[in-house]
């Protein structure tokens, strides 16, 4: 299977996709916040807090998977963008890192499906045609070593979101 074929958009609420895995874009704490992580945590039920409160926090750049409770999904991958500072303190590369360390940790876990939500491009004020750019070309370049994972689907909260993410996933494919 052609690694572009495996990479989807869709625009809606990432709570509501039935995935092995949602990505969830956390804070260092991991102790819930608003955006995507408010509402993955309002979906999970209470359960996805008492096990994040087990895991100690979690690096920018890195990521920790759980369990989803009551969610469709069976895993939640978290992860911790950065925040954006102007573009000169390694927003580039944590972002990357990002996506990068959720893949290889699905990898490691026989995922064979994941979606991801815009990280970092809400309160983290990541501009959004960079981010997406940095999302398509990781994920596309780290799925070509990880045969097994069959589908990403890229989650757009909004139209606006969907724009951006189908002219960067155009550009990959020329
Ligand atoms: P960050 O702190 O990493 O910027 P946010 O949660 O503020 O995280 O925003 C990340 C992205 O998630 C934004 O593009 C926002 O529009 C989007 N988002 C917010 N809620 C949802 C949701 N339920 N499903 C998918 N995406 C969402």
């Amino acid at each position: 299977m052609a690694t572009m074929d495996k990479l989807t958009l869709q625009q809606g609420d990432i709570t509501a996709l039935k995935v092995d895995v949602i990505v969830n874009a956390a804070n260092n704490s991991l102790l819930g916040g608003g955006g995507v992580d408010g509402a993955i945590h309002r979906q999970a039920g209470p359960q996805l807090l008492e096990e994040c409160r087990l895991l100690g926090g979690c690096p920018t750049g890195e990521a920790k998977l759980t369990q989803g409770y009551n969610l469709d999904a069976d895993y939640v991958i978290h992860t911790v963008g950065p925040i954006w500072y102007g573009g000169d303190e390694g927003e580039a590369e944590a972002l990357a890192s990002c996506y990068k360390r959720c893949l290889q940790i699905a990898n490691d876990h026989q995922i064979m499906s994941l979606a991801f939500p815009a990280i970092s491009c809400g309160v983290y004020g990541y501009p959004l045609k960079e981010a997406a750019a940095i999302a398509v070309e990781t994920v596309v370049s780290e799925l070509m070593d990880k045969p097994e994972i069959k589908q990403v689907i890229f989650c757009a909260f909004n139209d606006e979101i969907r724009q951006v993410y189908e002219t960067a996933l155009l550009q990959m494919n020329q």
